[in-house]
């Protein structure tokens, strides 16, 4: 009996098929589909010249949401140890990341007075990008970073930083080696990690009795309502909610006082925490009414996830529509970037040397490597000045504003940018 309900609930939910791995927050069987884009290589294998004639590894990129919980998610394929511990992405790379670090390190010491006798630890630390502006107000700080290669660079600057993933396990024996932490904070980590339950537990251990969470994460409901089908990636295991991750930290303990909603990465939550049983920190209304909004806006049923599919269909045809309307008329595209999203977008549109000639990209690492799955060259940005072409694609379309009056050069040849998330616009 129970193979036949399984049965009709696959059945219902064509093309889909039951996805054979369970909620990774809720452990409930997942059945329905949010998106499928097809098999798709992993978006930091960036190949190198000598590798061009060999194969590459190609995983589903199926999302699904879970029944139960409303959690977004992609199956684990590869575990984290063999995409972040040598990381290619470099967060000081981007000048309006370094400033959203920034002004985030002015707000926190303002707000929860730390000084010379509080603890920060940073959750994914990366190069110490964030860590070094409370470094320089004499606040002690500890950045937290699995990629090894990274770390160094985070050390080298002045951030002391344990090369380490965080869990349960690893979360006690930093908090012996080196106390717990007034403020606990981790960006665009949270949807990287496969053990949702692990990491969230660690981040409690971490945290003082009065300490706070902040983490900032991309929102669903954004990604949702601006079709940002591309930043789903290997390597992003969870698409969040308010909803659902109110939920997820409750479970652990930990409650949600506020939130914010920022323009950062497509549009991103800003979340803090502190203990269930901790009595400063107020609940502020903004929690509310957030969590009120996304369930008016259908959030808590099925109905809104399965709509998504066919939102990410039309926008590939217009993308496809818009390239080869241009090469019909002899125009020459480059694209700008190679970031994770380029990835998922160039495979799951099939776009090519026959659409784009090349790339560019300001990490040295990803210069002369080609970007996975679609072989296009990754060139230093100066290329773009000497091909002239007569469109560049945006693909980290999020830093549009950044490249766009970075490279304002190509307006003297009369080129223009475009982005193509969440509609083609030329500009
Ligand atoms: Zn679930």
């Amino acid at each position: 009996m129970e193979n036949l309900a399984e049965d009709r609930v696959v059945a219902s939910d064509q093309p889909g098929r039951s996805a054979g791995f369970a909620c990774r927050f809720c452990k409930a069987p997942l059945r329905t589909t949010f998106v499928d884009l097809g098999m798709s290589p992993l978006c930091q294998t960036h190949i190198r010249v000598d590798q061009l004639h060999e194969m590459e590894a190609f995983y589903p990129l199926h999302a699904y949401v879970c029944d139960q919980c409303f959690l977004v998610q992609l199956q684990e394929f590869v575990t984290p140890d063999e995409i972040f511990t040598e990381y290619a992405y470099f967060s000081s790379y981007s000048k309006s990341w370094v400033e959203h670090a920034r002004r985030y390190t002015e707000l926190m010491v303002e707000r929860f007075g730390l000084g010379p006798r509080s603890q920060v630890m940073e959750i994914a630390s990366n190069d110490g990008y964030l860590l070094q502006h409370f470094v320089r107000r004499g606040i002690p700080v500890l950045g937290i970073e699995p990629a090894a290669n990274v770390a160094r660079v985070a050390v080298e600057r002045g951030v002391p930083t344990t090369v380490r993933f965080l869990g349960r396990k690893s979360a006690i024996e930093i908090s012996t080696e080196y106390g717990k932490a007034d403020l606990v904070l981790g960006n665009n980590v949270l949807a990287h990690v496969p053990d949702i339950n692990d990491f969230v537990a660690g981040m409690k251990q971490l945290l003082a009795p009065d300490g706070v969470i902040t983490m900032e994460f991309p929102h669903l409901a954004r990604l949702i309502a601006e079709t940002q089908f591309d930043t789903i990636y290997h390597e992003h295991f969870s698409y969040l909610s308010f909803n659902v991750v109110e939920r997820i930290f409750a479970h652990h303990g930990i409650t949600l006082f506020d939130v914010e909603e920022l323009q950062t990465h497509g549009g991103s939550l800003r979340i803090y925490g502190r203990h269930a049983e901790c009595p400063a920190h107020a609940v502020a209304d903004r929690v509310k009414k957030l969590r009120e909004r996304e369930t008016d806006e259908g959030f808590l049923t099925l109905e809104r996830y399965r709509e998504f599919g066919a939102q990410v269909m039309r926008v590939k045809r217009e993308l496809l529509r818009f390239l080869i309307d241009a090469k019909e008329q002899g125009k020459r595209v480059v694209g700008y970037g190679a970031p994770g999203k380029g990835n998922t977008l160039l495979n799951y549109c099939g776009i090519r040397t026959d659409f784009l000639d090349f790339t560019v990209d300001a990490n040295p690492y990803k210069q002369g490597k080609f970007t996975p799955g679609t072989r296009i060259p990754i060139l230093a940005p100066d290329a773009i000045r000497d091909a002239r072409p007569d469109y560049v694609l945006i693909l980290p379309w999020n830093l549009k504003d950044e490249i766009s009056q970075g490279a304002a050069y190509i307006r003297e040849w009369g080129g223009r940018f475009v982005v193509p998330i969440p509609e083609v616009i030329v500009f």
